[in-house]
């Protein structure tokens, strides 16, 4: 059995690309470790692997690794990976994104990637903040949170991504932290079987910038966070909405079938 230390080291861009951006500590690390894990798992060829990011902390991730790579513009991944998914259908096409990436001047192609139904899997790491650019209030800060750009408070709500992803359509959505590391993986596997549009939220943390605001001063404390407000989908069913206020709903959130934009134009053709 191989070591997970020789494995990644088997799909770093090692000679080219070190030392890497992130803090000690930051939950993308975890992510990316997982993600080749489960790559490596199904048997994927690098070649056959396309890894597309846009702009922060995340979006450094596919400059990392030794597969079909593009860092894109700030939120456009999405169109990108579409178009690559529509020339070469055979490839398999996965991005990264951040919550600002994502969600913010990218949630327009993410909900309208969903409702295609394109099949590509996607991941967004949730750290709740824009990191890369010092620590400004993101779509998925909670409300009240003190950043740079909110000092007196976030007057904002934030954003569920996957009830959104869900609302569009996506066959595919689920959520985990990276505390929770093997359901990280079951995931992560699921979304890249998917045929269709599949996203999987992951709940990170940014030890620099939201472990701050939250008053938690290590990635430990900022993991031990994720554990303790996080609820399997199953327990969270029989529970309220009040009751479920500041939790962290993990597990397959949504899992079903319909047809994908290419068999709905293979019919058209
Ligand atoms: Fe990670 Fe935050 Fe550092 Fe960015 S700023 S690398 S998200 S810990």
């Amino acid at each position: 059995m191989k070591k997970t230390g020789h494995l990644i080291h088997e799909y770093l861009r090692s000679s080219k690309r070190f030392p890497h951006i992130w803090c000690a500590g930051c939950g993308i690390g975890i992510f990316m470790n997982a993600l080749i894990r489960v790559i490596d798992r199904l048997g994927y060829r690098k070649d056959d692997v396309v890894l597309i990011s846009g702009i922060g902390c995340a979006g450094r991730l596919p400059v990392y690794v030794d597969f079909n790579t593009l860092h894109t513009t700030h939120g456009r991944a999405l169109t990108f990976a579409t178009g690559i998914k529509l020339a070469k259908p055979r490839l398999k096409v996965i991005t990264v994104m951040g919550d600002g990436d994502a969600i913010a001047i990218g949630g327009n192609h993410l909900i309208h990637a969903a409702r295609r139904n394109v099949e590509m899997a996607t991941f967004v790491i949730n750290n709740q903040v824009y990191g890369m650019t010092g620590g400004q209030c993101s779509p998925t800060t909670p409300y009240g949170v003190i950043t740079t750009s909110s000092p007196y408070g976030n007057p904002e709500p934030d954003f569920d991504i996957c009830r959104l992803i869900e609302a569009a359509g996506a066959v595919f959505v689920g959520r985990s932290t990276v505390y929770h590391i093997h359901l990280l993986d079951r995931l992560i596997g699921k979304a890249l079987e998917r045929k269709g549009f599949a996203m999987v939220e992951v709940v990170s943390q940014c030890v620099t910038y939201s472990g701050r605001w939250l008053g938690l001063d290590s990635a430990v404390e900022m993991m031990k966070w994720q554990r303790d407000r996080s609820i399997v989908v199953e327990k969270a069913k029989r529970l309220s909405e009040a009751e479920l206020k500041g939790k962290i709903v993990i597990g397959v959130l949504v899992d079903k079938e319909r047809p994908t934009y290419h068999e709905e134009c293979n019919k058209l053709l």
